[in-house]
């Protein structure tokens, strides 16, 4: 079985992604090369709209967190599905309007939106502002009273829920970057602030209690936290929150030993908590929003790479060295990420070596991985990392002036060109 159900092994012995060979991918568009299954993204778009339709008659919508992957065309597929759009800063919803994606449908996140980025999405009339802290609120409002209009916020709170912990534990968790602590009653406190402006609306909360999380338990805690929260509002400043915003977070399979919890089961439960919580606390359900980003592409992408060298160090270890790197996925370097790595043109041999996969960049720390077991592989193979749809384009840097792979979705078992190559010219356009 594969890690997901987009890769497959054909005829020759090559990996295949949404139909597509890997090894004819690659002689057509070069490496290193990033490759989407456009039809896996759609699947897992209608996945997650469906059960709002199911559990909550429709009444909420997903949004996807674009940072795991951005371009035009992907906004192009996300309105096509019907999904919102998050975005957290003016590039991604620059990106987000060229593609014409419908600004009513983007919400705006980010724990320090410059002046100009406010501004900017409200006079793009962005349907919503997921508000950090205190100073926005009031820049908000002045720019919304200038402009003559009136944005519709939600809060972004902490609830005070850990996720990476195996139980789900209360925790201070007050030492966030994001949002309005809970248990200091700095939360309350924003409430009843942001209801004296005139110039916001608030309709919602808003929390995200992390990433790459398996356990169901955290997310149900967190809803029933915000739902008990909706309740001492209404009861203590007389408002009715009308949204609920759960975030997103939901873990992927990148390497066999990873048990992600369907997502069908996520939203079952996590809808069945929040509409039993509401009836023992005697409110209306609200309006849900989800905010899914990795497990909408993570699993849909690989990333190929042509090997060059490759290192036996006698006792040591093996690298194999690829024509890419920390530059075009950071994530190794940055937090230590597994992944699942094969040799593209030798996919159905047994992954019978252990070797380091080393990236091009002037640094010893540009690994993709360590220690993995692999096919045979020499000079020439064709390399490929698995589930590199999320944070990995998005991520991507030009250090060493490596220009940035292309983006190739695959339909159909055509591929097309979605973000071009960087060239050289590129890279000096804005030198002087
Ligand atoms: C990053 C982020 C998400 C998406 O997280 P995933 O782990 O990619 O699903 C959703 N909401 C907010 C506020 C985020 O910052």
């Amino acid at each position: 079985m594969m890690i997901s159900d987009c890769f497959a092994i054909n005829d020759q012995g090559h990996l295949t992604i949404g139909g597509c060979d890997t090894v004819a991918l690659a002689k057509e568009f070069g490496t290193p090369l990033y490759v989407m299954d456009e039809d896996k993204i759609r699947r897992n778009c209608r996945m997650y709209q469906d059960s709002i339709q199911q559990y909550y008659q429709g009444r909420g919508l997903v949004l996807y967190a674009s940072k795991a992957f951005n371009c035009k065309e992907m906004c192009r597929i996300v309105n096509e599905e019907g999904l919102g759009l998050d975005v957290v800063s003016g590039g991604e919803l620059y990106t987000a309007l060229q593609a014409g994606f419908p600004a009513g449908r983007i919400h705006f996140h980010g724990n320090n939106k410059t002046r100009e980025e406010l501004s900017m999405a409200l006079d793009a009339q962005v349907g919503h502002f997921i508000v950090d802290n205190l100073r926005e609120l009031e820049l908000l409002d002045a720019l919304a009273k200038e402009k003559g209009q009136v944005a519709d916020i939600s809060l972004r709170i902490k609830p005070g829920i850990d996720a990476h912990t195996h139980e789900a534990v209360m925790t201070g968790q007050i030492d966030s970057k994001f949002g309005f602590a809970l248990e200091t009653g700095e939360a309350l406190e924003a409430v009843r602030f942001a209801a004296q402006f005139q110039h916001v609306n608030l309709k919602g909360l808003h929390n995200h209690i992390g990433s790459q999380i398996f356990d169901i338990a955290p997310f149900l805690q967190a809803a029933r936290v915000m739902l008990n929260f909706i309740a001492q509002i209404k009861k203590e400043v007389g408002i009715v929150i009308e949204e609920l915003n759960l975030g997103g977070g939901f873990g992927i399979k990148y390497v066999d030993q990873d048990r992600p919890v369907p997502y069908g089961d996520y939203m079952k439960e996590i809808s069945l908590a929040v509409v039993e919580t509401c009836k023992e606390l005697s409110l209306e359900v609200p309006y849900i929003y989800m905010e899914p980003g990795r497990s909408i592409v993570g699993e849909a992408g690989l990333t190929l790479y042509e090997v060059g060298g490759v290192k036996e160090i006698p006792g040591v270890r093996t690298y194999v060295s690829i024509d890419g790197g920390m530059t075009d996925n950071p994530r190794y370097a940055l937090y230590q990420s597994d992944y699942t790595v094969m040799v593209a043109n030798k996919a159905n041999e047994p992954a019978d070596q252990v070797v380091t996969v080393a990236g091009k960049c002037c640094e010893s720390g540009d690994l993709i991985q360590e220690h993995t077991p692999i096919q045979s592989v020499e000079a020439g193979d064709l390399l490929t990392v698995l589930c590199t749809g999320a944070y990995n384009f998005s991520m991507a840097s030009n250090y060493n002036r490596i220009p940035r792979p292309a983006v190739v979705m695959v339909k159909n078992g055509i591929p097309r060109v979605v973000v071009r190559r960087e060239t050289y010219e590129d890279l000096i356009r804005n030198d002087q």
